[in-house]
C-alpha cells in the first residue's frame, strides 16, 4: 500500500498551487481524483473545503474542482462529471486553489480563534462549536452571562488583539505532550479518536492555543478587523456570536 499523497495545506497554508501526478480516478455523481500531492484543504473543523482548478499542461485541458474531502487518509478532489472526460492516472496536472476564497477563509478562521481566545481569557466561556464561510462565521459558547453590552466590548477587545500583530504558529505535538497543556483541554481534544498519535495545534501567540486542523494566516494583522453582526441565545447557557471581517475579500 502506498502512503497518502503529500498534503501541503497542513504545513504551508500559503501554498496556492503545485504540480502533481494523478494516482487514481473514480467516476460517480462527482468524479473523484486522488493526486500524489495537493494544496487543497479537504474541509473540517468548521472550515469549508477549497475550490479551484486542475490544469493539464500537455493539452491545456482544465477541470473545475467543486469540493474536496478526506477519505481513507487521502484528500479527494471532486470534479463535475459535466466537465467531460476526466484526467487519467499518470497525468501530470497543475493544481490551483481559488486563492481569494481560501485567503478569506484563513483570515476568518484566525479571527474566530481570536474571538475564542478573548471569550475564554476574559469570561472563562468554553467553545462548543463553530462554522464559517469566506468572510463571516459564528461560534457557540457556554456563556450564561452574555449580553449585548458584553458583546460590544468583546468586539473591541478582539480588534485590539488583532491589531497587536500577534504571530500565528502551527505545531504538531505528540499526543501526550498536547494533553499536558491545560489550555488545550477546553477545545475538547479528549474527543479525538484514540488512534491519533499526534495533535496539530494553532497558537495565536499570547492569546489562544487550540488543537486544530485548519488553515490560518501567519499574523493577526492579516485578518484586519471584525464586526459582531449578531448574537443569540440557544438556551440558558448556550450562546452564539456571529462575526464578519471588515474587509471580507482582500486582493489576493
Ligand atoms: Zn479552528
Amino acid at each position: 500500500m502506498t502512503s497518502a499523497g503529500e498534503q501541503l495545506c497542513y504545513t504551508d497554508a500559503y501554498a496556492r498551487s503545485t504540480t502533481a501526478v494523478v494516482r487514481h480516478v473514480e467516476l460517480g455523481d462527482s468524479t473523484l481524483v486522488v493526486l500524489d500531492r495537493t494544496v487543497f484543504y479537504p474541509g473540517g473543523g468548521g472550515q469549508p473545503a477549497d475550490r479551484g482548478l486542475l490544469l493539464r499542461g500537455t493539452d491545456g485541458r482544465t477541470w473545475t474542482v467543486r469540493g474536496a474531502r478526506k477519505a481513507g487518509g487521502e484528500i479527494v478532489h471532486e470534479l463535475d462529471p459535466a466537465d467531460g472526460d476526466p484526467p487519467k492516472a499518470g497525468d501530470t496536472l497543475e493544481v490551483d486553489l481559488d486563492w481569494a476564497r481560501r485567503l478569506a477563509l484563513m483570515r476568518t478562521h484566525t479571527a474566530l480563534h481570536a474571538l475564542c481566545g478573548v471569550v475564554w481569557r476574559d469570561h472563562g466561556a468554553l467553545v462548543t462549536g463553530g462554522n464559517m464561510e469566506p468572510g463571516a462565521g459564528r461560534m457557540d459558547f457556554e456563556f450564561e452571562t452574555m449580553s449585548g453590552d458584553l458583546v460590544g466590548s468583546i468586539e473591541a477587545t478582539v480588534n485590539a488583539e488583532l491589531a497587536a500583530e500577534r504571530d500565528v504558529r502551527v505545531d504538531v505535538l505528540p499526543r501526550d505532550e498536547a494533553f499536558a497543556i491545560p489550555d488545550l483541554i477546553r477545545t475538547k481534544i479528549n474527543l479525538l479518536p484514540e488512534g491519533i498519535s499526534e495533535i496539530r495545534t494553532i497558537e495565536i501567540v499570547g492569546l489562544d492555543l487550540q488543537a486544530d486542523g485548519g488553515t490560518h494566516v501567519s499574523n493577526t494583522r492579516e485578518v484586519g478587523g471584525i464586526r459582531v453582526t449578531g448574537y443569540e441565545s440557544k438556551g440558558r447557557i448556550n450562546k452564539r456570536i456571529r462575526i464578519e471581517l471588515v474587509d471580507p475579500i482582500l486582493d489576493a
